[in-house]
């Protein structure tokens, strides 16, 4: 016999599929949405999918958005593209409201051993976007680990015959680690000090 009545078992099993949950977590859940009155649980079940609903990819720079294009890419100076790794890291970069150019998210990094190869990830978006003409600077901003980095320069150097700059985020955030674990002044200093490869 199971422990948990059917409906209860199925919820939990739904929230132990979200990252960082286990047994007891998605048990709490449960039990929570149990108490919620019907209106809760609606609104609940609703943003969920909405989400998938009305949630897409900028067709330029691959961020989340709920237009064909992001605001961000309509209303911000494009001379320079800030390149991240997934779109959490815009959200990081954003924070600071010190950036005022335009992103590119990769959607990955190449990681061979893993078989991401460079068609894997958006980098020919990224140089049609380059060649396009307007751009002066590009800002290689993915996480300063060895896939990173070395999807770092792998870009650089598709990027430099196309005649433009290419900087990368300085060392100020710690070697192996990822952009949205950073604190701000760290990442803030990170983007102002980059140095050109
Ligand atoms: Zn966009």
């Amino acid at each position: 016999m199971e422990v948990f009545i059917e409906p209860i078992g199925r919820l939990m099993n739904e929230f132990s599929k979200l990252p960082g949950v286990g047994k007891k977590t998605a048990q709490r859940y449960a039990y929570r949405v149990i108490n919620m009155s019907e209106g809760e649980a609606r609104a609940f079940a609703d943003a969920i999918v909405d989400v998938k609903r009305k949630v897409r990819f900028c067709k330029v720079c691959g961020n989340f958005t709920e237009n064909e294009v992001c605001d961000i890419c309509l209303r911000r100076d494009k001379s320079t593209i800030c390149v991240v790794k997934e779109p959490k890291d815009v959200v990081a970069l954003e924070k600071l409201h010190e950036y005022k150019g335009v992103y590119h998210v990769l959607h990955g990094v190449i990681d061979p051993m893993n078989g991401v190869s460079p068609n894997d990830i958006r980098i020919a978006e990224l140089l049609s976007r380059v060649a396009e003409g307007d751009v002066k600077e590009v800002i290689m901003a993915t996480n300063p680990d060895v896939e990173g980095e070395a999807t770092a320069m792998y870009i650089a150097k598709l990027l430099k015959p196309l005649g433009v700059v290419v900087t990368r985020i300085s060392r100020g955030v710690p070697v192996g680690s990822e952009l949205e674990y950073a604190d701000e002044a760290t990442l803030a200093r990170a983007l102002s000090e980059r140095k050109q490869i």
